[in-house]
């Protein structure tokens, strides 16, 4: 997961018309859930190359064509954070019904990380829950108060973090798995929101963890092999070779500042620390190249 901001402009504009406002307030008065219409929250569209979804082109552009919770890339569905028609921890709780329509409770989703045994509708809260659409006097709603971004649903403190209110970095860390199953990710928050995140949404399975390794420390661990291949044959000499490897740092840097490559929060981790890098990039790298490459890292970044 990374920190995204999605901008409240970018909604399109059958999410942000007067008919969609009009279909809402049939379903808050009503409170017939079977009126929520796909077509609207999708707002479909045909090309040549099959439908395509508006909502969904937007979110993608903000996520960057990736899944907002495991960060691969994807065809991501369009997930509902609040659960629109019920809570699977809750079983008087309607859904969140009044949110099927708004911007902030829509985010991209791969299948896997959404379907059944991953959150689905799943949605725990730490704080106060929130059962009942916020109506004005006038029977109007007040669509301020549908913001995730802001009180009263803020203060719900859900356990599964939200990519564009909570800061990856206040809630997880990386290890290695113990079993040689790639990377993990880990909760480090005391209230263990990141740890339910990860749960929630099976952030450890074993394609992910294979995933982080395979798309971001291959490449670094290739040139690196590399790199010392040809030092020991001599088709570089010790210079050239300092340069190349400075080269294959910054790179492994560089990315980390490239949001639109898969992991963006994993690849930041690692060159946020030395220690950081000498925990979850070392152990992959033969141990002969390991002195070397640590120290090259630290006098570049440390
Ligand atoms: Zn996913």
């Amino acid at each position: 997961m990374r920190f995204v901001t999605k901008r409240d402009e970018d909604k399109t504009a059958r999410l942000a018309s007067e008919e969609t406002y009009q279909a809402l307030l049939g379903i808050i008065r009503t409170q017939n859930k079977g009126l929520i219409t796909d077509s609207i929250y999708r707002d479909g569209y045909n090309t040549p190359d099959g439908k395509r979804s508006r909502v969904e082109d937007k979110l993608a552009i903000s996520y960057k064509y990736k899944c907002a919770y495991c960060e691969r890339l994807c065809k991501a569905d369009i997930e509902h954070y609040r659960p629109k028609k019920g809570v699977e921890e809750e079983p008087t709780h309607p859904g969140y019904y009044w949110l099927c329509y708004e911007w902030s409770n829509l985010i991209p989703s791969c299948i896997t990380c959404n379907r059944e045994g991953g959150k689905h509708n799943k949605f725990p809260v730490l704080g106060p829950r929130v059962f009942t659409p916020p109506l004005l006097a006038d029977g109007n709603i007040n669509l301020t108060l549908c913001k995730s971004t802001l009180a009263p649903l803020l203060d719900e403190r859900p356990c599964l973090l939200h990519p564009e209110v909570d800061k990856p970095e206040d809630y997880f860390t990386f290890e290695l798995d113990p079993k040689g199953e790639g990377i993990r990710i880990t909760g480090i928050d005391v209230d263990g929101r990141g740890e339910s995140t990860i749960q929630i949404c099976l952030l450890n399975r074993l394609e992910v963890k294979l995933d982080r390794v395979e798309r971001v420390i291959d490449d670094f661990k290739d040139s690196v092999h590399c790199l010392f291949a040809q030092l020991e044959n001599g088709e570089v000499s010790n210079e050239q070779f300092a340069d190349r490897m400075t080269h294959s740092i910054t790179l492994l840097r560089q990315r980390s500042q490239e949001d639109d490559r898969t992991h963006t929060y994993l690849r930041k981790y690692i060159v946020a620390s030395v220690a950081n890098f000498q925990a979850i990039v070392l152990p992959f790298l033969e141990p002969k190249t390991r002195n070397i490459t640590l120290r090259a890292f630290q006098s570049l970044i440390g």
